[in-house]
């Protein structure tokens, strides 16, 4: 995707819209549209650079800011790691056998909760369809 379509450009430079949590000159960081947790977050580089694979060496100290800015961003959205089984994940998505979808470069952040939220969701379904198949009988 050219950087005149792309929607994280927009974002970043305020022609698109979204839920900004934090900015400066190099990096803003917003809401996923489609939030996998309750804390979903993107940090993304105002640099456009398609993917993880077109970054160079003189990249590098940028993407180190971005890491660094993720913990940050987790202290502040209080999923830090504090002990326990507390902690967040980071996940860079690259290339459609990664399953990135923008291709502007980018670091999602979740609570460490997010994956015991997604068996949550799947007990619920779950219920809901044997609860479900049981009223069939009921009503045979
Ligand atoms: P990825 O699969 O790593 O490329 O993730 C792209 C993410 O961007 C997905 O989680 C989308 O929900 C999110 N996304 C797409 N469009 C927007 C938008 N306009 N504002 C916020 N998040 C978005
Ligand atoms: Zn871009």
């Amino acid at each position: 995707m050219s950087q005149d379509n792309c929607i994280f450009c927009k974002i970043a430079s305020g022609q698109l819209p979204s839920t900004k949590i934090y900015e400066d000159d190099e990096f803003v960081a917003f809401n996923d549209i489609n939030p996998a947790a309750p804390v979903h977050v993107l940090v993304v580089p105002c640099k456009h650079i398609e993917t993880l694979s077109h970054c160079t060496e003189s990249d590098s100290p940028l993407l180190g800011r971005m890491v660094g800015l993720v913990g940050c961003l987790a202290k502040d959205l209080g999923v830090s790691y504090t002990g326990g089984d507390t902690g967040f994940r980071t996940v860079i998505n690259t290339g459609p056998g990664g399953g990135q979808e923008v291709y502007h470069i980018h670091a999602h952040l979740w609570p460490a909760s997010a994956r015991g939220a997604e068996w949550g969701n799947a007990a619920i379904f779950i219920g809901i369809l044997l609860s479900n198949e049981m009223l069939g009988e009921q009503n045979q």
